[in-house]
């Protein structure tokens, strides 16, 4: 994969992150926090346990390892959890990193939340620099919605991306397909979604983490979504590539967007820039494998940052060709659940 803004000078004297199939690593999604306010039925158990915080990285950790990553080529960063707005003092975190944009050593500094603190803290992150934010909803019927998130209101996150929309942040959507709980809404969100200028993508429930009920009866394949939305829209291939398991139609009756996330049907490994931090401080190199590196412990190791920059370019070297997912096995691929991975 070629990409032009590794052309440009970086700030570590250490080398750009290239993997071993020659795949530049310029995109970084930190998780800063396992909790989280709601309880998605496909995301986490009922009675989820909470890591201890001590085991977290601290504020200034999180700012210290991006930094690291910017320095070494990463463009984009991605905040998430876990919800990212409920770590105390987060805004903390995005005021530092803002410092990365104003040099143009980072191009995009953006979250992954559920929406429920976004009225409270849109305009701060306007303000901190962050121009897009994905907002995960999944039915725009209040009770359906409550249901799937155990515990949530939509009306607050309908508050929540109004206030967005008010601070000039683009909003982006992601709804998980949910089979017999939100197929028949896949129309009407995206017909209101277009209505007010937000792009939606779909994602198919991955096997990550061991929650009830089995993940195989809510598994619904995009490939069925879209020959269903076929019959209803004109849907036009688009050929954008983020280096994500993403890819992008055009509605051709209302001009938005609509993406799938299948990385369960579509083999989209071969353009992977990605790799994820996770709020304890471990790399992963792939969403769907357990190898991983402990950035934690070279981190705290010395108030210098070598040992974590060559912690970082060792576990680069042993970025996997790809992932590993197959719905139909019966115990998760990966056990980790995508809160603390970060999705
Ligand atoms: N709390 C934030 C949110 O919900 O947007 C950020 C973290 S959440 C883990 C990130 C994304 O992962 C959400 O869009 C969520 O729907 C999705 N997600 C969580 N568990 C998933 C799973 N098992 N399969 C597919 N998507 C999942
Ligand atoms: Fe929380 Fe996001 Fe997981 Fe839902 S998907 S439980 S909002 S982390």
């Amino acid at each position: 994969m070629t990409d032009r803004t590794i052309q440009l000078p970086r700030q570590s004297a250490e080398p750009a992150l290239v993997d071993p199939f020659g795949r530049h690593v310029t995109y970084l999604r930190v998780s800063v926090t396992d909790r989280c306010d709601l309880r998605c039925v496909y995301c986490m158990s009922e009675d989820m346990e909470f890591l201890p915080k001590r085991e977290l990285l601290t504020l200034e950790e999180l700012d210290r390892v991006c930094s690291v990553f910017v320095g070494r080529g990463v463009r984009k960063l991605r905040i998430t959890g876990g919800e990212p707005l409920v770590r105390r003092d987060v805004m903390q975190l995005f005021r530092s990193l803002s410092r990365h944009l104003e040099t143009g050593a980072l191009h995009e500094l953006t979250l992954t939340t559920n929406g429920t603190l976004l009225e409270r803290y849109a305009a701060d992150l306007a303000a901190c620099g962050v121009r897009r934010v994905n907002v995960s909803i999944d039915s725009l019927d209040p009770k359906r919605f409550r249901e799937i998130t155990r515990r949530g209101d939509l009306a607050q996150v309908m508050r929540g991306i109004d206030a967005a929309q008010r601070a000039g942040l683009k909003v982006k959507l992601n709804a998980v397909a949910l089979k017999g709980v939100n197929e028949d809404e896949i129309v009407p969100m995206i017909e209101w979604a277009h209505r007010r200028s937000m792009d939606l993508t779909m994602i198919e429930v991955m096997p990550l983490g061991d929650i009830e009920p089995g993940r195989l009866d809510q598994f619904l394949p995009l490939s069925l979504v879209r020959e269903r939305l076929a019959s209803h829209f004109t849907l036009t291939d688009l050929p954008e590539r983020t280096g994500g398991p993403a890819r992008y139609m055009r509605v051709e009756e209302t001009g938005g967007k609509i993406g799938f996330i299948t990385p369960l049907t579509h083999n989209f490994c071969e353009g992977c820039n990605r790799v994820r931090l996770t709020c304890t401080g471990q790399l992963y190199l792939c969403l769907g494998q357990e190898d991983s590196a402990d950035l934690r412990s070279p981190m705290r190791m010395s108030e210098g940052n070598e040992r974590l920059e060559a912690a970082i370019t060792e576990a680069i070297s042993r970025k996997p060709r790809g992932h590993d997912f197959v719905i139909e096995r019966a115990a998760p691929a990966v056990v980790r659940h995508m809160s603390v991975t970060g999705g």
